[in-house]
């Protein structure tokens, strides 16, 4: 990429993000009140929860998370802290229909803000509780609530096609979601593998994007800022704006991180 449309893309992201934190040397002035930095404005979403097993396996969701509301909206506030510098750049959510059923699948969402539903499996509840402790449970309930919440905020790469016609689209996506589960804490460090590509989404994708996060600090926020500010969005066109480097030699950095890690 030429050296200065790369040096308009960073200081553009830059004046992004640091928007914050200028705002937040200027919060003990008592006329500023347009922007809040401190997410105490963070607009909760409605949450109608409907639990259809409870009398079956829905019960154990129900004894797991006995009050499915405050914790689907705090988990609303922790991915957008993930994704957006402040609270004025979220995408707003108003709505979210939750369902706990039965069914072949563990979690999916559908919709787009501002009303999104998210479905998850209580039969596969049950399955796992076969196998995972009470805390193990906890943790894959919130895991996969943040990987379906995350779909509801994070933005949309521009100029090429969508999540079902454009592997860079879906990878975004999918590897994104899976990253800010991470970040929470919320994935073993003992899932990370070497092998695959920056293209195959969930987790292949989402500890790329965590590892990429050790060199270019709050890189979510950064990458999440190149979808308002890319035409053509691309991980080759990310990696050289931030890296000054071929998407290819990053993946092979990081695959030599990894294959030293397991030895
Ligand atoms: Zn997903």
């Amino acid at each position: 990429m030429e050296l200065r449309i790369r040096l308009f893309i960073i200081l553009l992201l830059i004046s992004t993000i640091s928007y914050s934190s200028q705002n937040d040397k200027n919060r003990s002035t008592p006329t500023q009140t347009t922007v809040d930095a401190n997410w105490k404005n963070f607009p909760y979403p409605k949450i109608n929860f409907k639990n259809e097993t409870l009398n079956g396996n829905g019960a154990l969701y129900k004894k797991l998370i006995p009050n499915p509301e405050a914790f689907i909206q705090q988990t609303c506030l922790e991915v957008c802290q993930f994704l957006y510098p402040s609270v004025d750049k979220i995408k707003r959510i108003d709505e979210i229909n939750y369902k706990v059923h039965d069914y072949k699948g563990v979690s999916g969402k559908d919709g787009s803000a501002p009303v999104i539903n998210i479905s998850f499996s209580s039969s596969y509840l049950k399955d796992i509780s076969k196998k995972m402790t009470k805390e193990e449970m906890l943790a894959e309930i919130k895991g996969v609530l943040v990987h379906e919440i995350t779909h509801g905020y994070q933005p949309e790469p521009k100029g090429i096609g969508t999540y079902f016609t454009n592997k860079e689209f879906y990878s975004f996506i999918e590897g994104e979601a899976d990253a800010v589960r991470i970040k929470a804490g919320l994935v073993p460090m003992s899932a990370r593998k070497p092998g695959g590509s920056w293209m195959d989404g969930y987790k292949t994708t989402g500890f790329f994007i965590n590892w990429l996060e050790t060199k270019e600090e709050n890189f979510m926020l950064k990458l999440n800022a190149t979808c308002n500010v890319l035409d053509k969005w691309g991980w080759e066109k990310v990696a050289q704006i931030f890296f000054n480097k071929s998407i290819e030699e990053l993946w092979q950095e990081y695959q030599d991180v990894l294959l030293k890690e397991n030895k």
